[in-house]
């Protein structure tokens, strides 16, 4: 694989100014469906939607960030016109989204042609129209994915949590349906959860935090 210093020395990528060429986006996106690469040019970590971009005639390329995409070096064009600034990131932040939803919703499809339970019919009816699942149809949804052997990036269901009701929903969960859903949350609602005790037990012991009651 060619490498940035390869090419052009120590260079870093992430300065447009110290770039000698104009990168055109190939027109590809796609989502890896996990979070374990940064972003080749900025370095941005958990980068999970690549955009292809590319130099014309000299064979190299790379998938970046929608940051990186939307530098003034990197040339966009959608059906021969240019797409530029504002523009440009809401028109490929919304293909993004769309294709994330797919990946989700292949996942399902992949699912359902395994298992009859009307559970998860339901969950994936939610999904189509919400773009999003409640904490209870994420852990049956995670769990029911383990069940079939089909792995799984928990990260990339996106989980309701902000509402009262949905927090509620969390705190009703089992243990285990907890740490199914535990690492599709945010550092900040994780760290919330633990405050107020309703995040899972085995998780706040791990990391030191104060054992609490175990009524259940
Ligand atoms: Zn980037």
């Amino acid at each position: 694989m060619v490498s940035w210093s390869d090419l052009y020395g120590h260079n870093t990528p992430g300065k447009p100014s110290e770039c000698p060429q104009v990168w055109r986006f190939a027109g590809e996106i796609r989502d890896k469906a996990h979070f374990n690469d940064p972003c080749p040019w900025c370095q941005k970590p958990d980068l999970r939607v690549g955009y292809k971009v590319l130099q014309v005639g000299a064979g190299i390329s790379w998938e970046v960030c929608l940051d990186c995409v939307c530098r003034e070096d990197v040339e966009v064009q959608i059906e021969g016109v240019d797409v530029l600034n504002g523009a440009r990131r809401d028109h490929l932040g919304k293909l993004a989204v769309r294709l994330m939803h797919e990946t989700c919703r292949d996942l399902m499809r992949r699912l359902l042609v395994v298992s009859s339970d009307m559970d998860l019919q339901e969950i994936a009816v939610y999904f189509d129209r919400n773009g999003q699942l409640s904490p209870a149809r994420a852990a049956k949804l995670l769990a029911a994915l383990a069940q079939a052997g089909i792995e799984v990036d928990a990260r990339i269901f996106e989980v309701q949590i902000r509402s009262a009701a949905h927090k509620s929903e969390f705190a009703a969960m089992t243990e285990k349906e907890k740490l199914l859903v535990w690492p599709a949350l945010s550092p900040a609602i994780k760290k919330k959860f633990n405050a107020l005790k309703t995040g899972p037990r085995r998780y706040a012991e791990r990391h030191g935090a104060e054992p609490f009651s175990r009524g259940r």
